[in-house]
C-alpha cells in the first residue's frame, strides 16, 4: 500500500472537508492549542456520537447567551447580582480586589475566605494603554459603605503592583483598611531555588511564630 506524504501541513488541510477545516481552525484559536491538538479534537467530535456535538454546541451558545457581568461585583454570573453578592453568611465588610473573574475561583477554592470580591477588569498598563477609567474602579469606591478591610490580590507583576500602589492611595482617602496579599516563597518548594525578589519579599512578610 502506498503512503500518501504530503509535503506540509497546508497541503494536508487542503484535502480536508471544508467544514472539518472550520472546526479544526475554530480550536486552534483556543489558548495554549496548535494546530495538532485542534485536528485531534476535531477528528474525535467527528467520529464521537452526535449528541456530544449537540451538547458541545449549546452548552457554548449557553455560556455566551446567559453569562453576564454581576452589575455589583463585575464577577461571571447568570444571575444579576451574582450568587456571591446576594449571599448572607457572606462577610459583608470584606472586600477582596482581583484582576479577573477566574481569581475569584482561586480563592473560592480553598474555602477560607468569607468575604465578597470585586473584580477589576484588568490592570493598570500605561504601555497599553491602560488608565483608571478602563477598569472597575469608580465602581469600587461607590461599594465602600460599610466595608472596613480592602485586601488587594493583583498579581505580583509590575503592572498588578502599580495598580495596588494606585488602589492603595485612593481607598485610604476613603477610611478603610488596605491590605495586600502576601509574597514569599510557594509552599512546597525549597529556599535554594526562589530568586532574589521572592526572598526580599517573603523577608518583608514574615510573621511571628
Ligand atoms: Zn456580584
Amino acid at each position: 500500500m502506498e503512503i500518501l506524504r504530503f509535503p506540509d501541513y497546508d497541503s494536508f488541510m487542503k484535502v480536508l472537508p471544508d467544514s472539518l477545516n472550520r472546526l479544526i481552525d475554530g480550536f486552534s484559536q483556543f489558548p495554549g492549542i496548535g494546530k495538532k491538538t485542534a485536528q485531534r479534537m476535531a477528528f474525535y467530535l467527528l467520529k464521537s456520537d452526535r449528541e456530544l456535538a449537540v451538547n458541545l454546541a449549546k452548552s457554548v451558545l449557553d455560556v455566551k447567551d446567559r453569562i453576564n457581568e454581576c452589575p455589583v461585583c463585575f464577577n461571571i454570573s447568570e444571575k444579576a447580582p451574582c450568587s456571591i453578592c446576594t449571599d448572607s453568611k457572606r462577610d459583608e465588610t470584606l472586600l477582596c480586589v482581583v484582576e479577573d473573574a477566574i481569581d475569584v475561583l482561586v480563592f473560592e477554592k480553598t474555602s477560607e475566605y468569607n468575604g465578597k470580591y470585586h473584580i477589576l477588569g484588568g490592570v493598570l498598563s500605561p504601555l497599553d494603554g491602560i488608565g483608571p477609567d478602563d477598569l472597575h474602579v469608580d465602581s469600587l469606591l461607590e461599594r465602600l459603605d460599610g466595608t472596613k478591610e480592602v485586601i488587594i490580590a493583583t498579581n505580583p507583576t509590575a503592572e498588578g503592583e502599580t495598580t495596588a500602589l494606585y488602589l492603595a492611595k485612593i481607598l485610604k482617602t476613603y477610611g478603610v483598611q488596605v491590605t495586600r496579599l502576601a509574597k514569599g516563597i510557594p509552599v512546597g518548594s525549597d529556599l535554594e531555588y526562589a530568586d532574589e525578589a521572592t526572598i526580599i519579599s517573603a523577608l518583608e512578610g514574615r510573621t511571628t511564630l
